[in-house]
């Protein structure tokens, strides 16, 4: 049983709760490791607990517990995730859009100036809205990626939208373009700097001084402002629909 959770991190959101931890509990047990050792991720808004091999889950739980005071602090300090729900502001291209739920209007989201409207039952008003974000994010972004495509003279073979982990895009050699949906919620300069980079690396897969010249020439005026923005805003984009 313990072996099958090597390298793997399980959700003990129930177990976590049990001990009296305030945020669900994810435990690994890792063969390398020499001790127990915690971790707060304060984007999914959850604690990683590392197991050396031969650890009871007991134990290890135990010990997370004597941790509270290190726990409450992390939490304190840690910035609130943001969950899609009725009342809430999201950023639409970087526009704070108010979240507006009635139950008689359409389940479908509409935009409406900075007021996103959306109806159907509440329980699925997060999970519609994402969707809804998801796909105005390949929209955009594949209109985006054509015109850069066609001012750079690259053939793009597929354009999706994910969201994997701190990458904002990525490229493979044969033109698959990957962007993150959550891009659809920064200023449109920043994620049009993501598409262009990505693009760029049709003509260079590297970083290199001829890549750079590339991408600068590709995007315009404004890249490094752009590139700053998204460091800036990223932590924020990435704590949108969690929680
Ligand atoms: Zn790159």
């Amino acid at each position: 049983m313990r072996a099958s959770l090597n390298g793997m991190w399980s959700t003990a959101r129930s177990e976590a709760l049990d001990v009296g931890l305030p945020v669900p509990i994810e435990i690994r047990v890792v063969r390398s490791a020499r001790r127990l050792r915690l971790r707060f991720d304060d984007v999914k808004g959850t604690l990683k607990l590392t197991c050396p091999p031969r650890t009871s889950r007991r134990a290890a739980l135990a010990w997370a517990l004597d941790q509270r005071d290190w726990i409450e602090r992390q939490l304190a300090r840690a910035a609130p995730l943001e969950p899609l729900a009725p009342g809430a502001l999201v950023p639409i291209d970087g526009v704070d859009t108010a979240i507006l739920w009635r139950p008689d209007l359409p389940r479908t989201p509409t935009l409406i100036e900075t007021e996103l409207r959306c109806g159907g039952p509440r329980e699925s008003v997060a999970r519609r809205i994402e969707a809804w974000l998801k796909k105005r994010a390949l929209e955009t972004m594949s209109r985006d990626v054509a015109d850069y495509a066609a001012t750079a003279g690259v053939t793009v073979r597929s354009v999706t939208v994910g969201d994997a982990g701190t990458r904002w895009g990525s490229c493979s050699s044969d033109g698959r373009i990957r962007l993150s949906w959550r891009l659809i919620l920064a200023p449109p300069d920043v994620r049009r700097y993501v598409a262009a980079h990505e693009v760029a690396h049709l003509r260079h897969m590297n970083h290199g001084p001829e890549f750079k010249a590339f991408e600068a020439a590709l995007f315009g005026p404004g890249l490094a402002q752009a590139k700053a923005q998204l460091r800036r805003l990223g932590p924020r984009l990435r704590r949108i629909g969690r929680g």
